[in-house]
């Protein structure tokens, strides 16, 4: 998608702090942290939202979280624990529209969240 923020994170035409990546995943530091930790972690597939998934991207999906796993135990914060959050379309906050995992982390969480 050539008008897809990160997209362009992905082809390395908008620079990133890069913290892990596959085949499959890429993960990076948000431009704007709302805890200690906050890394995105998304499919280097275009999906907009979880609206737009198909059973075709479960697997993939599923491979965020286990980069998630992966990024905490190397930050580590993995046994202190961490947050996981993906907004989807306008109520839920989500104001990139290429799907992506939020890994919060380093500071105790609310609940329930804003
Ligand atoms: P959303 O609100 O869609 O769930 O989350 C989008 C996130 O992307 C926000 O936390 C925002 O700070 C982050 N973000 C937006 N543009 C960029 C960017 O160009 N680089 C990085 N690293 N993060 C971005
Ligand atoms: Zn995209």
């Amino acid at each position: 998608m050539s008008d897809c923020i990160f997209c362009k994170i992905i082809a390395g035409d908008i620079p990133a702090d890069i913290v892990y990546q596959n085949d499959d995943v890429l993960a990076f530091r948000d431009l704007n942290p709302q805890a200690p930790l906050h890394v995105l972690v998304i499919p280097k597939k275009h999906i907009a939202t979880i609206n737009d998934m198909t059973a075709t991207d479960a697997e993939l999906v599923g491979k965020l979280y286990l980069a998630a796993q992966q990024i905490a135990r190397q930050e580590g914060v993995a046994d202190d624990g961490y947050r996981t959050v993906m907004n989807c379309n306008e109520l839920a906050g989500q104001t990139v529209f290429h799907m992506h995992l939020h890994l919060l982390a380093g500071r105790a969480m609310n609940w329930p969240p804003g």
